[in-house]
């Protein structure tokens, strides 16, 4: 039989309590509310030793790498939300006019589209999923391609992966109309199978376009097909993600797409883990470039 110190086990407890603690903590900022405990032995489903490894890999080199340190504490307003200097350029009359020329530019970028029938997803298509946001966002993520509900509502992610976008995107004090979202592929792929190489060729102009109009200060890659397209890679998003690249000069994250987190959701934690480093690398720009305060 193994004997323990007292003092030893009471640090291994606080060390267990304070893992699930933070482990509770992230779930409520991704949404969950409850858990599902198992009838044999009431052990929640976020098993205690899976929770002590994961809460270790925040630690990780990548996250030492990361280019953003902690956001200071001053700069989440009262309502829980990033304040606007974290996320717009500012609201004075210049900045109007260009979120006047963007608004045009998109729209006639969005006309182009609904005219292309470069390839057959054209055809199949209920409507174009252009993208939708701020046009003046820092912050703009990029996910693969409309599902059924996208192509039903012709905005990019509404659907249950979408539903869990907008939380953590809200878990990092953000709110989902601050930044912008756009797909790689602009027309659902039937049955929502890949998008095949030739589409994905095809679309990427529009991708780009859009990118070079809202001009974010960072980028977030979804997934292993908006990660591997803009960085012309085929590493897989594990190997990528959790450290900033960059995508012709702006920088870029790479992190899970919700839709894998909904098959995987022990691996939130490390989606968790990336945002922050999103979420300070937009406070850190903010606090360098006194441009970005807004009044
Ligand atoms: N998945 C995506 O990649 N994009 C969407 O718009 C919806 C689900």
């Amino acid at each position: 039989m193994q004997t323990k110190n007292l003092d030893e086990i009471k640090r291994e407890l606080t060390s267990i309590i304070s893992a699930v603690k933070i482990r509770i903590d992230m779930e409520k900022r991704f949404g969950v509310d409850t858990i599902t405990l198992s009838k044999s032995n009431k052990v929640a489903s976020l098993s205690l030793p899976n929770t002590v490894t994961q809460i270790k890999t925040i630690e990780t080199p990548d996250a030492k790498k990361s280019i953003g340190k902690k956001i200071t504490m001053s700069a989440v307003a009262a309502n829980g939300y990033l304040p606007d200097d974290v996320l717009k350029t500012s609201g004075d009359q210049t900045s109007m006019r260009e979120k006047e020329r963007k608004i045009k530019l998109l729209e006639e970028l969005r006309g182009e589209m609904l005219a292309c029938h470069k390839c057959p997803l054209g055809k199949t298509r209920t409507n174009l999923v252009f993208g939708v946001g701020d046009p003046m966002a820092k912050l703009m993520f990029v996910g693969e391609a409309p599902g059924r509900d996208e192509d039903i509502q012709g905005e990019p992610f509404v659907g249950r992966a979408g539903q869990l976008l907008t939380k953590i995107i809200e878990a990092i004090g953000i709110k989902r109309s601050d930044v912008y979202i756009a797909n790689v592929l602009k027309c659902r792929p039937p049955e929502n199978r890949n998008p095949l190489p030739e589409e994905i060729v095809l679309c990427m102009p529009y991708l780009i376009k859009q990118i070079e109009l809202i001009q974010p200060k960072v980028l977030c890659a979804l997934g292993t097909f908006a990660a591997q397209t803009l960085l012309s890679t085929k590493a897989p998003v594990g190997t990528l993600r959790g450290k900033f690249h960059e995508y012709k000069g702006i920088p870029m994250m790479v992190t899970y797409h919700p839709a894998y987190l909904l098959r995987n959701p022990n691996d939130k934690v490390k989606v968790w883990d990336d945002m922050k480093k999103v979420r300070d690398f937009l406070g850190e720009l903010s606090e360098k470039d006194p441009k970005n305060i807004q009044n």
